[in-house]
């Protein structure tokens, strides 16, 4: 099995978007259906915030990594909105960026949440964890990035640093290992999912990564159930037939899920939805 990369947290701390404790840079915030994953179709209110430790080549939300945007809010100018949003009817509140675990704040904002009712997802790399906020996560949503991610030779990244910067930290073996058992152990049973972008034609290369990182977890103490490992064709567009079929055979060969993007399939590649 390949050695896994393994970095501090504090050399993530570089390009932290946000080191002030009371705010967080947003990207947006709106309301709509969850798109992907175990809560599929469920209405809920997305915070995306701004700024991540990471460059995929394939992100879907550049405005929120590559070319961070949005004002930079409150926690308490933020619940103000999300409240607004859900209205009496949705109880879902997704946290997702970007990189949320790398704001301070989160913890605040997620606490905020939680007194107010709403359920709590998390989406994040894994690569950073931010323990105020998993305390009262209800599904974290871990997207370990493969090699396929790394964007080489990217016209976005002419010095080739973010690159560099990327492969060094997509995969964080230790910090993995125990946001999973933090949720094995979670005092309100918290769910987790494990959600893999996949490229249909770097497989199966693909597949070799995530049953080699699945069996490092295990030999960290942190084993996945099959059913909670999610397989995601890469694309910002519906998956054409070929690629939909190899990522089905990917999941029938190791009885993980197929993960679809309901959002796309809704709307298309739009921001806001
Ligand atoms: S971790 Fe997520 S937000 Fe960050 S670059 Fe990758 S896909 Fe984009």
């Amino acid at each position: 099995m390949p050695e896994l990369p393994v970095h501090p947290a504090s050399a993530i701390a570089d390009d932290a978007a946000a080191a002030d404790p009371t705010r967080l840079r947003v990207s947006e915030v709106f309301a709509s259906v969850q798109g992907e994953g175990k809560l599929t179709g469920v209405p809920s209110v997305f915070v995306r915030l701004s700024g991540c430790n990471l460059r995929c080549r394939w992100c879907d939300t550049p405005y929120a990594s590559w070319n961070p945007d949005g004002p930079t809010l409150t926690v308490d100018q933020l619940l103000a909105q999300i409240t607004q949003l859900a209205g009496p009817s949705i109880r879902h509140a997704v946290l997702t960026g970007g990189e949320p675990m790398l704001f301070p704040a989160l913890g605040p904002l997620a606490e905020a949440l939680a007194a107010r009712g709403f359920h709590i997802t998390i989406e994040t790399a894994g690569t950073v964890a931010n323990p105020r906020a998993l305390a009262v996560c209800n599904l974290l949503s871990l997207s370990p990035k493969l090699a396929d991610s790394t964007p080489v030779a990217d016209p976005r990244d002419p010095s080739g640093a973010w690159a560099v910067r990327h492969e060094a930290r997509r995969l964080n073996l230790p910090v993995l290992a125990d946001l999973i058992s933090s949720i094995h152990s979670h005092p309100a049973n918290a769910d987790l999912q494990l959600k893999f972008v996949v490229n249909p034609a770097s497989l199966p290369s693909d597949e070799r990564e995530i049953l080699d990182l699945l069996s490092a977890l295990a030999q960290a103490g942190s084993p996945i159930a099959p059913a909670d490992v999610l397989a995601m064709p890469e694309g910002v567009a519906e998956p054409g037939p070929q690629a939909r079929q190899a990522v089905l055979d990917l999941v029938l060969r190791h009885g993980w899920r197929y993960c679809t993007r309901l959002h796309i399939h809704l709307f298309g590649n739009t921001r806001g939805t």
